[in-house]
């Protein structure tokens, strides 16, 4: 009898095929195409155990690993290849890089990202007497400058909820020069949108909750790195922190990363016919999404990025006579009725939300801006109910 050939190397198949195929167990005969849910707390073990063997499941856990090999082909591209961590959540991911800091050490980060990261960075600078330097992170120069004797750089890119657009391959390169650690939140524009180690980044995070998963019912994270030495403190950090994942969340994630590409697809699209539009709407003050030719990173993403990724930014206008930009906003939140008023993105499911209405996001991000997060549905109903949304007195 033949023997079944073996799945082909990922390295050499395209991102929308990688998201299909990495990850299968081995092709037997009558053997599982998809990976099973090991439910397994321990392993058989005896003497002493080598790193790759299998011992207790907050270590190392084989429910992980499927996730993790195709994550890691996914972010790795064709290049040398990588290792992936799958994380408890995209927080969980967060801190285990920042742990990364020394006492009194200094990170540089941008104004605006995701803001629990934001709170636990003050957090850390206050308990652990870490210098924070807060940099516009489109702006290059800037960001070069805070380098200086700095240990680790944080990018977003682009930043929630900003959408500001950062110059990965001049950022990235001037840390490296600086030998300062960079890591870059990869989650708005995942590895479909664009690939920061091969830009130069030392670590790639995800909050997998996000577009990964893509269907708003697990909380999960990772960290994808080409550094042995670095994964191995992330690893132990995880290990040693408990931040890890349950096979089952691990498994709809993967599961959900099968149609990434085509949801991923699809959101970009209708996000950029929507930005369009809302840009002419009479009840819209301001839009940001990198697909507008004015926006300040079209330039940056067209060059660097596939696509302009599914989050947009709309300021409603304000209404005559009304000074309540903020009563405004919220109105148009109330007003939806297919889009899903909630925190959170990259599901199938589009949703909005006011992001000041977070006592602890930036104070720079403007009070009524509305984050919308794209999602798979008919476009035109979703502009349907965003124009009755707006329009709602
Ligand atoms: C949601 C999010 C996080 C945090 O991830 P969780 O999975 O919610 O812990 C980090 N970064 C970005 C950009 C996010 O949108």
């Amino acid at each position: 009898m033949s023997t079944t050939p073996e799945h082909p190397e990922p390295s050499t198949l395209a991102p929308a095929t990688i998201v299909v195929s990495a990850g299968r167990p081995a092709r037997a005969q009558g053997g599982h195409i998809n990976p099973s849910v090991p439910m397994n707390s321990t392993y058989v073990s005896r003497g002493v155990v080598t790193p790759d063997e299998l011992s207790y499941a907050r270590g190392d856990n084989d429910a992980w690993h499927p996730f993790e090999e195709a994550l890691a082909a996914l972010e790795c591209g064709g290049g040398e290849p990588g290792e992936a961590l799958v994380f408890s959540s995209g927080m969980a991911a967060i801190a285990a890089v920042f742990s990364l800091l020394p006492e009194g050490g200094t990170l540089v980060l941008p104004r605006h990202a995701y803001q629990a990261g934001m709170v636990l960075a003050r957090q850390i600078s206050e308990r652990h007497g870490v210098t924070l330097r807060y940099v516009d992170i489109a702006d290059t120069d800037a960001v070069v400058a805070a380098l200086d004797g700095a240990d680790l750089l944080l990018v977003e890119s682009p930043t929630n909820p900003m959408l500001e657009v950062a110059d990965l391959p001049a950022v990235l390169g001037a840390a490296r020069a600086a030998g300062v650690r960079s890591v870059v939140d990869n989650t708005f524009a995942t590895p479909l949108g664009q690939r920061p180690l091969e830009h130069g980044a030392d670590v790639v995070l995800h909050s997998v909750t996000k577009y990964l998963a893509g269907h708003s019912d697990v909380v999960l994270g990772a960290l994808v790195t080409r550094d042995a030495e670095l994964a191995a403190t992330l690893r132990e950090h995880r290990t040693l922190h408990g931040a890890i994942a349950g096979p089952f969340e691990v498994w709809l994630a993967l599961r959900g990363l099968r149609t990434l590409a085509l949801r991923f697809e699809r959101a970009q699209a209708s996000a950029a016919v929507l930005a369009r539009r809302l840009v002419e709407h009479p009840e819209v003050a301001e839009v940001r999404h990198p697909s507008l030719p004015g926006d300040p990173g079209h330039d940056r993403a067209k060059a660097q990025m596939t696509g302009f990724g599914a989050i947009i930014g709309v300021r409603p206008k304000g209404r005559a006579g009304s000074a309540d930009p903020v009563g405004r906003a919220d109105a148009v939140v109330d007003a939806v009725r297919l889009w899903l008023p909630a925190t959170s993105l990259g599901g199938v499911e589009s949703m909005l939300e006011r992001r000041r209405r977070w006592g602890t996001e930036a104070q720079t991000v403007p009070e009524d801006l509305l984050r919308l997060s794209v999602g798979i549905e008919d476009v035109e109903d979703l502009w349907s109910d965003l124009d009755q949304a707006l329009r709602t007195p």
